[in-house]
């Protein structure tokens, strides 16, 4: 029998506010976030329904939850749901409400929000993914492909103790042919109807440390010396100057032909001689955004350099965040940066990866699956005329390591129209982190319509 939609909204906004609570926070360390506490409640919720819920962590405490509900057809696609259980900190001083409170308020416009860290990113997608699986397998109702539920660990550290251990050695657990992940989902009304758009590809990260050698020297006398200083704000400063050729592709087309702006100012976009002159043209926040999807971005974020105020430093050490477009290479990303650095300055800098793994950036997902056309269907039910379109996101989610593997991810996810695009993104990581009651049902749903058209 099918479950009363109010019921399972009900399970998805009290799932939120417990996993809130839990305070998984992420500060990047080791032995941070301890998600145990949130693997432990979801494998609790999914006790007494016969499946074989597997706990597992590559560090003490840093426990991911898998369970794996078979389809009548094994050659049917499986479709894995990955929800992380942790959260990034807060600054209590910027939040009205307790940030770990898991209170249910009322606006004073009359909506009712759940408030606490992780309400947008991600716990509102891995509360109501939970939930739509879980009465699948309580109503049993049988689909030919597998679904999975994956409470992973670690997102907001690069999924270090979390997806890539799994994905890389546990195949078995989360095997799968499509994922659905963050974020999607945010309607936005414009003239030429409503447009919701779905994460089909990611940036990929290519950080790298820059180690400038020079020659130590007397600060009294510097005339000709050899300062590793120097020559590092040189490095800096063509770096902030660079100009790196831009690549307009399906993808990027897609998006803006999505943004409320005018037709003028879409054609400059989408053409490489005139798209530095409209991205000037943008608001500063769009145009930064719309700068990094059509861009491989280079950042110096760190400087460190010198031993003592009176003498010429021979070493500087510079931190390069980069992020690449889908398909980009590591060597890409080397090839690129030698050219900014150029090759006077070349002889004196060593260049290294930030990261033990550092992988090429995954091509992004086609939108021509069984499971891009099941999405936009079960967002139409919610939004009839919408247009679904695919999107980049700029930072790195755990999508990668499964896009990699050659799976298909969405960045999904179903937001009412109280929330615009602009202040959805705001709250990710930021301040009064909330998600309305409607969104949370939109998205509940979603799920189960979707399962309900994949495998039609
Ligand atoms: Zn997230």
């Amino acid at each position: 029998m099918a479950t009363d939609q109010a019921q399972l909204t009900g399970e998805t906004v009290e799932l939120l506010q417990q996993l809130i609570r839990n305070r998984c926070v992420n500060d990047g360390t080791d032995d941070g976030a301890q998600e145990h506490r949130s693997a432990h409640l979801l494998r609790d919720e999914l006790d007494g329904l016969g499946l074989d819920v597997e706990l597992t962590e590559s560090l003490p405490g840093r426990t991911s939850v898998v369970a794996r509900y078979e389809g009548t057809d094994a050659d049917a696609p499986a479709l894995c749901l990955m929800g992380h259980t942790d959260v990034v900190p807060v600054s209590e001083d910027g939040w009205v409400n307790d940030p770990f409170g898991g209170e249910l308020i009322t606006s004073s416009d009359g909506v009712d929000e759940v408030w606490g860290r992780g309400a947008v990113d991600m716990l509102n997608l891995t509360s109501s993914m939970l939930v739509a699986f879980r009465d699948v397998v309580r109503t049993g109702v049988r689909y030919p492909g597998d679904i999975v539920f994956f409470g992973v660990a670690d997102e907001e550290a690069g999924g270090i103790n979390g997806a890539l251990p799994i994905v890389q050695d546990q195949w078995d657990l989360v095997a799968c042919d499509y994922v659905l992940t963050e974020y999607g989902g945010t309607p936005a009304h414009g003239a030429d109807g409503t447009t919701v758009l779905m994460t089909t590809a990611e940036k990929g990260l290519g950080g790298r440390w820059v180690t400038v050698h020079g020659t130590p020297g007397h600060g009294s006398m510097p005339f000709g010396t050899d300062n590793a200083l120097v020559k590092a704000a040189q490095i800096v400063t063509r770096i902030a100057e660079a100009e790196i050729a831009p690549r307009i592709d399906e993808q990027f087309r897609d998006r803006v032909h999505a943004l409320d702006i005018d037709d003028a100012t879409k054609g400059a976009l989408l053409d490489p001689a005139r798209v530095s002159e409209a991205l000037a043209s943008l608001p500063p926040d769009l145009a930064r955004n719309t700068h990094s999807c059509c861009h491989m971005t280079f950042s110096a974020n760190l400087l460190d350099a010198g031993t003592k105020t009176n003498t010429v430093p021979d070493r500087a050490r510079l931190y390069v965040d980069v992020r690449m477009l889908p398909g980009d290479t590591q060597a890409d990303v080397d090839r690129a940066l030698t050219d900014i650095i150029g090759p006077d300055l070349l002889p004196s800098v060593e260049i290294t990866p930030a990261y033990p793994v550092m992988q090429d950036a995954a091509p992004g997902s086609t939108t021509q699956t069984p499971l891009w056309d099941a999405l936009t269907d079960a967002i139409r039910i919610a939004y009839p005329d919408a247009r679904v379109v695919p999107s980049l996101v700029t930072g790195a989610t755990d999508a990668r390591f499964f896009r990699q593997r050659g799976v298909t991810a969405y960045g999904a996810g179903l937001l009412s129209n109280k929330v615009t695009l602009e202040e959805f993104l705001n709250r990710f990581h930021g301040h009064n982190e909330r998600i309305d009651i409607e969104s949370l049902d939109l998205t509940t749903r979603l799920w189960r319509n979707v399962f309900d058209r994949l495998w039609r």
